[in-house]
């Protein structure tokens, strides 16, 4: 059932239409059976057009409801066309874009996109182990005709943790906006995401220091970033692509860009069931308002 690979074509073939993507959505969401989300019944039939109707309550619900597909106005084949480029590519495409492309307006692909990415959000369940490199960065916010020089901040700062491979290839990263370089904003970071038997290896920067009770931590002269290549690397490659999808500067949807990031990067072994790793996420997150999302809580 679950769909596999990066073939658009193959895509194309399996969802033909709205119908195909409903039918996909409710197996998902009810494969270990049905929950009346009002009454609590476990009893009931399924009906024509995906739908579930309850013998507890007579409710009907749809495979959408609760979902972050719920109320989506362009249609579901669309927006599993979307959440299939999000999730395959190597780079995701802008708002601007991906609107043109299925001739949705911006806004309405901007909204979407961000219920992607919350469904993209790590479950901190597995943290980093192993060689972790940590770093931190500064990004967006770049000023019109001041290219660099950027005083008025709303760059967002940025703390980063890279696990490396044996060959000190990059296996898995995750990022968080941080409000300064202290170990109090560092610590959210650690806790979530870095295990207490990793090797940690950062710069000389003192913000460290204190996260040495827990952790094990080696500082290590950044010697111009010769030190911590891999992560000059991955930090140059989130900045850039941040510039292609223009981005918004502020902090609070920043994090949902890294997570995005992060989430395909740490998938990239496992590209052949992302689309449908992704989908599942979706169906099993809560229903997010357009508030929520502009708030970005
Ligand atoms: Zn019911």
């Amino acid at each position: 059932m679950k769909f596999k690979g990066k073939n658009i074509l193959h895509f194309m073939e399996r969802f033909p239409n709205d119908e195909a993507c409903k039918a996909y959505l409710a197996k998902l969401k009810w494969h270990d059976g049905f929950t009346c989300p009002k009454c609590g019944h476990t009893k009931g039939c399924q009906k024509k057009g995906y739908k579930y109707h309850c013998y507890g309550c007579d409710k009907v619900e749809s495979s959408t409801a609760g979902t972050l597909f719920h109320k989506v106005k362009f249609g579901l084949r669309k927006a599993f066309c979307i959440v299939f480029e999000m999730s395959t590519s190597s780079q995701s495409l802008s708002s601007i874009q991906m609107g043109e492309r299925y001739g949705i307006r911006q806004g309405t692909a901007w909204y979407f996109m961000q219920k992607v990415r919350r469904a993209m959000e790590s479950s901190k369940k597995y943290p980093l182990e192993g060689l972790v490199h940590v770093d931190e960065f500064v990004v967006g916010g770049q000023e019109k005709g001041a290219p660099g020089r950027s005083y008025k901040t709303n760059k967002a700062k940025v703390i980063i943790a890279l696990e490396l491979n044996e060959k000190r290839k990059v296996k898995r990263a995750y990022a968080k906006v941080i409000d300064d370089y202290s170990s109090k904003s560092f610590t959210p970071l650690f806790e979530q995401h870095i295990s207490q038997s990793a090797k940690v290896v950062t710069d000389k920067w003192s913000g460290y220091n204190p996260l040495k009770k827990e952790y094990d931590i080696e500082q290590i002269p950044s010697n111009n970033g010769r030190n911590f290549k891999e992560m000059h690397i991955i930090i140059h490659k989130i900045k850039s692509w941040l510039r292609t999808i223009h981005a918004p500067v502020s902090k609070q949807h920043m994090e949902n860009y890294l997570n995005e990031y992060c989430y395909r990067l740490n998938r990239s072994q496992a590209k052949r069931t992302i689309f449908h790793n992704n989908i599942s996420r979706m169906v099993n997150a809560n229903p997010v308002s357009q508030l929520q999302i502009i708030n970005g809580n």
